[in-house]
């Protein structure tokens, strides 16, 4: 938990003075945050972590402000290298906070390990067998997973099911496991592996695949918020008005998957952002919110908008395995700071913020898609990095991205024209130096 969240003009601050803040506001040492500079990850920790290293490759480290959560205020780390996305995370967590934050809840951390068996000749008495062996094979896999028992996580339950056509003799048995504070790919695989075999013996056929499912659907966050229409006026439009937008590109989402994708990507810019700076596994998360989107057996949004009396209601729900132990988080020091600065003391408390920050973009989006567009408010702060890109270092990135903001031209075009003007109209070093 932060002391605030709520730091009025932090944009505005060089970024020795947003450290120097954000470690104030999160009970941290200024010091701390030397690990988010550029030697955040060193070459020859790298070297130890994945495989053919060449060297190490920097994004973006931000905070989001404003969020609240549960009555608690929380600033979230975001790694990301699209602009825009922080910004409109935190005015959004800002318009939330009017109705009074977000209302956020998970499940314990359970992960299915499922183990595929294969040429089972009998499938209904192997179903039997291994029904009536389920208190051994929990024990078995429990046996295979000490530490996360000793710190209460363990096998809780398992479910059989028979797959395809009677002709394919094919089966899963999934098996439920309390990984508490860890995200828990390894830990489940280690009991997949170690029960497999006593599984085949049961089922009287042939072991496959034994490997966790990254579609996590016992391990979901809800999230939820209720903004005052007021909060969402914009300088031309009622704040009832932009509601009644955001309530019709909902339903937009919810009726067309095309819209449902770009709407989830807009929450998955939020909940990525987090993932990763927290040393977690993106791609997990990535690929259960759309398994997850797609359940139904078409395309869904993973958070809707509705219109209830004088708020606006959004409410987001998606399975989230994130960690705060083992993983990156054993040799990353940026990912270390990242959640230190969150103040989660669970993996639960780390899954409600993620998915908080999903929703908190998707509040930003659709407010922008129901009134301005989403390209001034994109654009203008993308045009910093279109002045960098055309050759702009120190005072000129802000000169030329304001210029080419006023010429309605965010161009890397543009951007080269401004600057050689500007360059043409400075001083030189000779004339400086008389
Ligand atoms: P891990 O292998 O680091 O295991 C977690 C360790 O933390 C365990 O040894 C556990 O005993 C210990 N621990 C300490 N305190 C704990 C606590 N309070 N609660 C729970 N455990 C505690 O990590 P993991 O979470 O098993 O696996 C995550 C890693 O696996 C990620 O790096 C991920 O990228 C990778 N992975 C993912 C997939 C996938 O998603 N399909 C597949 C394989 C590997």
């Amino acid at each position: 938990m932060a002391r605030t969240s709520r730091i009025p003009g932090f944009f505005k601050l060089p970024v020795s003075e947003r450290r120097r803040v954000v470690a104030e506001a999160t009970h941290l040492a200024a010091h701390e945050f030397d690990a988010c500079d550029a030697r955040g990850l060193d070459v020859a920790t790298s070297d130890k972590t994945v495989e053919n290293v060449l060297g190490v490759y920097a994004l973006p480290f931000a905070a989001t402000l404003n969020v609240q959560i549960n009555g608690h205020d929380v600033v979230a780390p975001m790694v990301i290298e699209e602009p825009s996305v922080v910004a409109a995370a935190s005015n959004a967590a800002r318009i939330a906070r009017i109705g009074g934050g977000f209302t956020a809840e998970a499940d314990p951390a359970i992960v299915a390990a499922q183990i595929q068996l294969l040429d089972v000749e009998d499938t209904g008495s192997a179903l039997e067998r291994i029904r009536e062996a389920s208190s051994e094979i929990l024990a078995l896999a429990d046996a295979a997973i000490p530490g996360l028992i000793a710190r209460g996580g363990g096998a809780r339950s398992l479910d059989i099911r028979v797959l395809g056509a009677p002709s394919d003799h094919m089966m899963v048995v999934d098996v439920f496991i309390d990984c508490r504070d860890a995200m828990g790919a390894n830990l489940v695989n280690s009991v997949a592996e170690a029960i497999g075999d006593e599984l085949a013996v049961l089922a009287r056929g042939r072991i496959g695949f034994r490997i966790l499912s990254n579609l996590c659907d016992r391990r979901k966050v809800r999230v939820s918020c209720r903004v005052p229409f007021e909060a969402l006026a914009t300088e031309e439009m009622s704040g009832a008005d932009v509601a009644r937008g955001m309530e019709d590109g909902s339903r937009f989402a919810e009726l067309d998957a095309y819209r449902a994708c770009t709407h989830n990507k807009g929450i998955m810019n939020g909940v990525d952002a987090v993932v990763i700076a927290t040393g977690n596994d993106w791609r997990a998360v990535e690929a259960g919110a759309h398994a997850y989107a797609a359940r139904n057996g078409r395309y869904e949004p993973l958070a809707t908008w509705r219109r209830e009396g004088e708020h606006l209601v959004g409410r987001l729900e998606m399975p989230l395995a994130l960690g705060i132990v083992g993983g990156t988080l054993r040799v990353h020091p940026t990912a270390k700071l990242a959640l230190k600065m969150t103040g989660a003391k669970t993996a639960v408390e780390l899954a409600v913020l993620a998915a908080t920050v999903g929703l908190a973009s998707n509040l930003a989006a659709l407010r922008a898609l129901a009134s301005d567009g989403i390209q001034r408010g994109h654009m203008g702060l993308h045009a910093r990095s279109v002045a960098v890109a055309a050759g702009a270092s120190g005072d000129n990135v802000e000169k030329v991205a304001a210029r080419i903001i006023e010429l309605g031209d965010i161009t890397v075009d543009a951007a080269r024209k401004v600057l050689s003007e500007l360059r043409a109209s400075e001083p030189s070093a000779a004339a400086v130096a008389e």
